[in-house]
């Protein structure tokens, strides 16, 4: 299980209802599969990934979870299927291990433990994120923005979803931190769907499929190979 379709999907904001942001947006991602999507910004990829997470519903065509529709299917269905891996790392309140933990409400100190080490995160687990530090615990730390990524990645291998939407950051990492980060994402990505955005050509190499995406519309759809063969 894990697959994902759109099919002829066609969506405007609520607010705009005269700016089409997606248009006949149609792509099956199959159990395993690594989709990448690119394009300008404003091409409406961020769109796509908030329809999966079902902060809005598309007003044309339809969304398939495991051949369900997403008409048929609960919110809570669809969203513990789904696992978030922003651009924008967001740390609450509590030690690093309990942001980790919040992956999975109720796991043990163990599990949250296993998925910090596979995901490079296990070092600094028992420190507090900077803005947060507290009189009594550790002193908070500074995180850099891969350690940021370790820990939402962390907290993604805790949820186990079937589904992932990663959102890669734009801003580039030195060298030893992106090793770090690529291991912990490995792991993660390990047998799962992955819907990826990509500003990396990196990425984009050991995709399953590319889509690129304008204005909307999905204008070219193939491997790396594919795409470089015909521009
Ligand atoms: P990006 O270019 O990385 O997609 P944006 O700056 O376009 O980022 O968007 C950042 C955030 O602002 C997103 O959460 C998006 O949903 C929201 N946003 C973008 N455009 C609008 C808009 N016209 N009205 C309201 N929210 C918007
Ligand atoms: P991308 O992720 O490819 O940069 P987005 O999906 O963020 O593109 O945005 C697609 C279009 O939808 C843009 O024109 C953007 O301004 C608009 N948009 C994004 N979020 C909102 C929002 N919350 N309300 C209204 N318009 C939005």
């Amino acid at each position: 299980s894990g697959e994902v379709e759109l099919r002829n999907v066609g969506f405007h904001y609520p607010s705009r209802a005269d700016v089409r942001v997606l248009n006949d947006v149609s792509f099956i991602a199959k159990p395993g599969e690594r989709i990448a999507l690119v394009g300008p910004s404003g091409a409406g990829k961020s769109t796509v990934f908030s329809l999966l997470l079902g902060f809005y519903q598309a007003q044309q065509g339809d969304i398939f979870f495991d051949g369900k529709s997403f008409k048929d299917l609960s919110l809570a269905d669809t969203r513990s299927s789904m696992g978030l891996v922003p651009q924008e790392v967001l740390l609450f309140g509590g030690s690093i291990l309990e942001n980790i933990g919040y992956g999975r409400p109720g796991a043990s100190k163990e599990e949250i433990i296993t998925a910090a080490k596979q995901a490079n995160a296990h070092e600094f687990i028992a420190n507090f994120p900077e803005a947060y530090e507290t009189t009594v615990g550790p002193r908070g730390i500074k995180l850099s923005g891969g350690q940021r990524q370790r820990i939402a990645i962390a907290r993604a291998i805790l949820a186990n979803p079937k589904i992932l939407l990663l959102d890669e950051a734009t801003s580039a990492l030195d060298t030893a931190s992106e090793k770090l980060v690529q291991e912990a994402l490995s792991h993660l990505m390990h047998g799962r769907t992955s819907l990826i955005i990509a500003h990396r050509l990196s990425t984009v190499r050991d995709a399953d499929r590319i889509l690129v995406l304008q204005n909307g519309h999905i204008v070219e759809s193939g491997t790396h190979d594919e795409l470089m063969l015909r521009d």
